[in-house]
């Protein structure tokens, strides 16, 4: 869906389109990459190149180092940054514990952790998840006992992203036993290099390490880390879910991928001969560029929602589910179209060999495979797609 924009909205896209591409030009290393196969220095680098630009965390008040746009520049951006690949930033930082702080932390915490959350310095990790406290997360069980101007952690997280790579967790973790479940979790913001701390690696299906256990052993927290009041944690924590849906629901890697597969498609239409099945696979293409079409009309009603209509709480569930399962299907069609080249599995070190006029299907089919492994997972992270349906059910519905 193309948004109509007035004369100076169209010089705004064009300032954004000359910036983006001085800094990720065509050879650029970045461009096209995912930040699912970036190093953390390659994050740092740029999340820090976005920064200089002014770019760091475009959704954050302005006075707190984001920008003043309106939803239609935010719009505009996001488009620019599908339209030259630009990589993802990495989302624990700049979109779920970044917005947390702006509107419910400390000035201190503020003035200690946004600016080196903007310039890419420092990592950060989601410490929601525990062991049987996953969909059901108001069980979680990891204590956080008060003693003097400390509270002293106890417990396990798992499944926690880059926590191998992170120099700070945000925590849920529970001061209360008392009343309803959800009453007694508070939102805790913890040093990664606290004594007591132990992290463990999960490796994945796609082969690589983005997963963790994360085990909590007596470690301290100065009372300061506490983010808003104890016991009301699971307001912030819900107050970031809708945030972190709303980016899994990934348009932008979306749009790049259908980018991606139709340039793969001409590529082999014009050369595989008969073998290729060139009419299902553009019919395949057209299915899922009309499903990218309805969801990118959802982002932009969840974008233009009145404050007050309550769409952007609900809209992020069905933009999440809608989302994660268009990124399996467009995985799939990767690997049934290229065949035999999607078997490269990705390697740090692979060089990939292009020819002058071939378009880089080549490059991208070890990222597709990787990418294609690594997405079985997105219906499951940021609450599965069963849970999202029987709260939609729920409270969209009323069933
Ligand atoms: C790649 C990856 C990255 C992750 N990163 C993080 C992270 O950084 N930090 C973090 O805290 N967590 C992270 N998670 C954890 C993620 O949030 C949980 O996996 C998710 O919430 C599901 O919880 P669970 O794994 O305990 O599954 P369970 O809750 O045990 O669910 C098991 C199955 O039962 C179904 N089910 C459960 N309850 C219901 C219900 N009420 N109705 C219908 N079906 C139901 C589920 O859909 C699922 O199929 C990550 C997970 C993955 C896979």
């Amino acid at each position: 869906m193309e948004l109509k924009l007035s004369a100076e909205e169209q010089a705004f896209q064009q300032e954004i389109r000359t910036r983006f591409e001085e800094i990720l030009p065509e050879d650029h290393p970045y461009r096209g990459g995912s930040i699912i196969s970036m190093s953390r220095d390659e994050m740092a680098d740029w999340q820090n190149t976005l920064n200089e630009n002014g770019w760091g965390a475009i959704g954050w008040p302005q006075e707190l180092g984001g920008t003043d746009w309106g939803d239609p520049q935010k719009a505009i951006f996001q488009a620019e940054a599908a339209r030259v690949n630009a990589p993802g930033q990495s989302p624990f930082g700049v979109t779920m514990v970044g917005p947390v702080l702006c509107e419910f932390g400390t000035e201190a915490q503020k003035a200690q952790h946004l600016p080196n959350i903007l310039d890419g310095s420092v990592f950060w990790c989601q410490g929601y998840s525990e062991p049987g406290s996953g969909s059901d997360l108001a069980s979680l069980r990891t204590a956080a006992i008060r003693d003097g101007d400390d509270y002293v952690v106890n417990g396990q997280k798992i499944w926690t992203t880059q926590a191998h790579i992170a120099d700070w967790i945000f925590c849920l973790v529970r001061t209360s036993t008392e009343g309803k479940p959800q009453q007694g979790i508070s939102f805790l913001l913890i040093d990664m290099k606290s004594p007591g701390i132990e992290v463990k690696p999960i490796y994945t299906i796609d082969g690589d390490h983005h997963l963790n256990e994360v085990y909590f052993t007596d470690v301290r927290v100065p009372v300061d880390n506490l983010v808003g009041n104890e016991n009301e944690g699971w307001t912030y924590a819900k107050f970031l879910l809708g945030n972190e849906r709303a980016g899994i629901a990934g348009t932008d890697i979306i749009l790049n991928g259908l980018a991606n597969l139709k340039n793969v498609h001409d590529y082999l239409s014009e050369t595989a001969g008969e073998s290729y099945q060139a009419d299902a696979f553009a019919r395949r293409h057209a299915e899922l560029s009309v499903r990218y079409e309805s969801l990118q009309m959802l982002e932009n009603r969840a974008l233009f929602a009145a404050p007050d209509s309550g769409d952007g709480m609900i809209l992020p569930l069905p933009m999440k589910t809608l989302g994660t399962e268009l990124q399996q299907d467009m995985g799939d069609l990767a690997y049934d179209m290229l065949g035999a080249d999607s078997t490269v599995l990705f390697t740090a070190d692979f060089e990939p060999t292009v020819g002058d006029n071939e378009p880089n299907y080549r490059a991208h089919a070890p990222n597709q495979t990787h990418f294609m492994l690594f997405n079985r997972a997105s219906t499951i992270f940021g609450g599965t797609t069963e849970v999202q349906k029987g709260i939609m059910s729920k409270f969209v519905l009323g069933l």
